[in-house]
């Protein structure tokens, strides 16, 4: 450890102080062949019964044939509400990011008893710990897609949501795992040049890179935009999948590692 005369001295890490250069970041791959997904809150959940069992159908025949599914779930139209009322009564961000955690766990939390008897099983943010188990024993673990920063989530320049919700909570769950690929699953065919519920003329991307994705600054995307730049400096998740929950096939396409709806890849 170099001496320091006061904390004004603090600065960036240094090679020094650990002995290992920040480049030197090899991290290793806890559990690699994790199916990390979301099932989307306001493009899947929120389209009740009719949208959400064929989905979960498919991960429970994923399941039973061996494939490891971790599933975060989405917030969807009650986190938007919550979102929108905290807002107008200019409730910091980190308040937002709290309230806004309640809802995609009421969504995992309905999500499990669904899925119970095929051993669908509930698990908290930092459960983690206990996920070889659950998989050797079949369980399906479901969480909250929610990353914990609540009161300690950090303010957009350009926005007063908090930037990191389920998208980002899934991505980081991916990264931290170890697996190559995070799954989307919503209600499009993946991304497209513009909302396609907005504009006909948009059309489908079926792979781009994410730094060719920033570089044409769309005006909306289907994934929160913190996760390309996650992406694009991501040790483990290399490749981010967006799949249509509403088509049938396309979620076990997922979990077989195929190429389906949109790839967006980081080299
Ligand atoms: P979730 O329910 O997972 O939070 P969102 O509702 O936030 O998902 O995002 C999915 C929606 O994003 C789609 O239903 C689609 O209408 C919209 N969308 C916005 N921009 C795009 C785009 N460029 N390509 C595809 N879909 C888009
Ligand atoms: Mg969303």
């Amino acid at each position: 450890m170099s001496e320091r005369k006061s904390l004004n001295d603090l600065g960036p890490a240094k090679i020094s102080e650990t002995g290992i250069a920040p480049g030197d970041y090899n991290p290793i791959a806890v559990m690699p062949e994790m199916r990390v997904c979301k099932l989307g809150g306001q493009s899947l959940l929120d389209r009740g019964r009719k949208a959400l069992f064929p989905v979960l159908d498919e991960v429970i025949a994923a399941r039973k044939e061996g494939i490891p599914v971790l599933l975060g779930t989405g917030g969807g139209t009650r986190a938007r509400h919550i979102y929108s009322v905290a807002s107008e009564l200019e409730l910091p961000t980190g308040v937002l990011a709290k309230l806004g955690s309640y809802v995609p766990m009421q969504n995992a939390r309905m999500v499990q008893m669904l899925t119970a008897k095929h051993g669908g099983i509930y698990i908290m943010d930092d459960d983690f710990e206990k996920l070889p188990l659950y998989v050797q024993m079949g369980c399906l673990p479901i969480m909250t897609g929610m990353p914990p920063f609540g009161y300690w989530e950090k303010r957009d320049e350009n926005s007063r949501i908090p930037p990191n919700r389920t998208d980002a909570g899934v991505f980081l769950s991916a990264e931290f795992l170890g697996c190559k690929r995070a799954i989307y699953i919503k209600d499009e065919d993946g991304l497209f040049t513009d909302d396609p519920k907005k504009n006909p003329k948009a059309t489908h991307i079926p792979r781009i890179s994410a730094q060719e994705l920033i570089d044409r600054d769309l005006n909306d995307l289907i994934i929160e935009r913190v996760v390309i730049e996650y992406l694009s400096r991501s040790k483990w998740v290399k490749e981010l999948q967006i799949v249509n929950g509403l088509k049938p096939g396309e979620v076990t396409k997922a979990l077989h590692g195929e190429d389906a709806g949109t790839i967006i890849y980081s080299e």
